[in-house]
């Protein structure tokens, strides 16, 4: 960063400390992970430079002919991971791979049904503060009371009752598989669309660690920079290549103007690393680390939501420790652990309180941790929790040490 640091050392002291940050905490916000140098590297070139409004072939621009190839290859690259025969990899990020879903193919007024905030949806759902959830009629679908697992009877009778135009699948704090010929089969059964947003575990899909929606699907969104280890930003693919056309056309000129070639570039790099065969070591490892994590806290006794986890991610009622979740972040965070506080099925604390704390595998694992090190990290955090219920800040040192201890024993990529 010399040009930066000389232009601009304010920002260059902050992306500095930033980095610093990054390399020393043990990261388990569930949607975070770390990219590897090349997709860096192919996101930080001349290609924010260029403007190319449209697809490959059919631009609005002059000299596109080397962004063009590389769309394509973004393109062919993505389509065979995910083995599909439609996909578009332009949206800009997740949320907006969901709106141009909903711009294509609904009406403002329409009904959805898609999983509600408190039980692990996401915003872009039908939340009542995001978009989704204020130009459209949204119905949540929960999980049951006894195992926190989605109950598709909820689904169909729900499905039945309000005949959606677009069921959604998928969510945030979700950590189970999702029964994706359940959905298909209510989705036809009530003459509704069905989307799954893969954001959280599509990494997993492409690991092959977890099962693909896109046999069921009619449309499937992405984020590209959670399990996938990507650039931030989304992807939508489907099997239907009259519907991607009307996709294509909601993604742009719907929804965005120019697309950002340096992370299109950035995501076709990161689709040929997921194609590799190392990847499929790493997703099955994902997942094995993130159960270690979570019977560590179970062991210290932290009830898991479901009872545990078939993916990356955990969440975990705190309550028995006597804190909230927002009290655990904060402690957590002193020590060097960065996670995010998460609401519990049925939680009685506000969105911002919480009363469970969601944890997640992928950054871990991408920096060379394996179980032994995630259960310690449980470990970790039952005592600092802990000591933060007891008000005993002091100790935290100690626990900072060997947070410490943990980061710099694991291999760096
Ligand atoms: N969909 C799901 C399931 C998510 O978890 C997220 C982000 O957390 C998104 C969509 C939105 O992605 P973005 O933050 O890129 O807009």
């Amino acid at each position: 960063l010399a040009g930066l640091s000389q232009r601009d050392p304010g920002i260059a002291e902050l992306i500095s400390r930033e980095r610093d940050r990054q390399n020393n905490c043990i990261e388990l916000i569930a949607s975070e992970n770390f990219v590897s140098a090349a997709v860096m590297e192919a996101q930080g070139t001349i290609l924010t430079n260029k403007y190319a409004e449209g697809y490959p072939g059919r631009r609005y621009y002059g000299g596109c002919q080397y962004v063009d190839t590389i769309e394509d290859l973004a393109l062919s690259r993505v389509k065979r991971l995910f083995n599909c025969t439609w996909a578009n990899v332009q949206p800009h990020s997740g949320s907006q791979a969901n709106q141009a879903v909903y711009l294509a193919l609904l009406k403002p007024g329409d009904t959805i049904l898609g999983m509600g905030l408190q039980a692990g949806g996401h915003l872009t759902h039908g939340g009542s503060m995001n978009q989704s959830g204020k130009w459209f009629d949204a119905v949540p679908y929960g999980v049951r009371g006894s195992d926190h697992r989605i109950d598709m009877d909820e689904v169909n009778r729900l499905a039945l009752k309000h005949k959606p135009k677009l069921i959604i699948a998928g969510g945030s704090a979700y950590s189970r598989i999702l029964d994706f010929e359940a959905f298909r089969t209510i989705a036809d059964r009530t003459g509704a669309l069905l989307m799954v947003d893969m954001a959280h575990f599509a990494g997993l899909v492409a690991g092959g660690v977890y099962p693909s929606p896109l046999p069921h699907a009619h449309i499937v969104t992405s984020t590209t920079h959670k399990t996938l280890r990507g650039p931030r930003g989304g992807i939508i693919l489907s099997q239907d290549v009259e519907l991607g056309r009307k996709l294509d056309s909601a993604v742009f000129p719907g929804l965005q103007g120019g697309p950002l070639m340096h992370v299109i570039a950035a995501k076709a790099v990161a689709f040929e690393e997921a194609l590799d065969d190392s990847f499929q070591d790493y997703a099955f490892n994902v997942v094995e680390n993130a159960r270690a994590l979570a019977s560590s806290l179970a062991a210290g006794g932290l009830p898991i939501i479901s009872g545990g986890t078939d993916t990356h991610l955990a969440v975990a009622d705190v309550r028995p420790l006597g804190i909230t979740g927002d009290v655990a972040e904060k402690a957590l965070q002193q020590v060097g652990i960065t996670l995010n506080k998460n609401s519990i099925p049925f939680d009685p604390e506000k969105p911002m309180i919480t009363s469970g704390i969601r944890v997640g595998s992928a950054a871990g694992t991408t920096r060379g941790m394996g179980e032994y090190e995630f259960e310690k990290i449980g470990e970790i955090i039952i005592s600092v929790l802990a000591a933060a219920a007891q008000n005993d800040w002091d100790s935290l040192t100690e626990y900072k040490e060997q947070v410490r201890t943990i980061v710099h024993s694991s291999t760096r990529p």
